[in-house]
């Protein structure tokens, strides 16, 4: 279900497309509720993107629409995706854009999980 004054859900944007094998990605993990797979302009030295199934533009469509267990299913699977990548002991950053203003590029709800190096500040001074 779209958010209110947001476009519908777009079945062709580019996650969509790597969900139905479209289009290739390099997988880190799959499960019912989500799929994992390095982006394709990693901006640390791990940079790995966690989308859920179902099709959801954004948080704000997911965190309204999904059921719980698609919620509860989905973190689960970003939680172990980084403790089994061994992320949880030298620490990430975890991600999600939403609309415009913060970037968002792609309308599939996304998140970003970042790593491998000290990341600095989260927003730019
Ligand atoms: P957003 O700005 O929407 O939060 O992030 C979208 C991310 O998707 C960007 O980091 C971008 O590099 C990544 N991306 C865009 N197209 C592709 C693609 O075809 N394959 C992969 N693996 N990542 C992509």
């Amino acid at each position: 279900m779209p958010v209110s004054g947001l476009p519908p859900y777009d079945s062709q944007n580019i996650f969509a497309r790597i969900l139905r094998g479209e289009i290739p990605c390099k997988k880190v993990y799959e499960d019912a509720f989500a799929l994992a797979f390095h982006d394709i302009a990693p901006q640390a030295p791990t940079h790995i993107l966690v989308i859920p199934k179902g099709p959801y533009c954004s948080f704000a469509d997911f965190s309204a629409s999904a059921s719980e267990a698609d919620i509860a299913g989905f973190f689960r699977a970003v939680g172990k995706i980084a403790k089994d990548l061994g992320l949880e002991a030298p620490g990430y950053r975890m991600l999600a854009n939403m609309g415009e203003h913060s970037g968002q590029e792609v309308p599939h709800f996304h998140v970003h999980l970042f790593a491998g190096r000290p990341l600095g500040r989260m927003i730019p001074a």
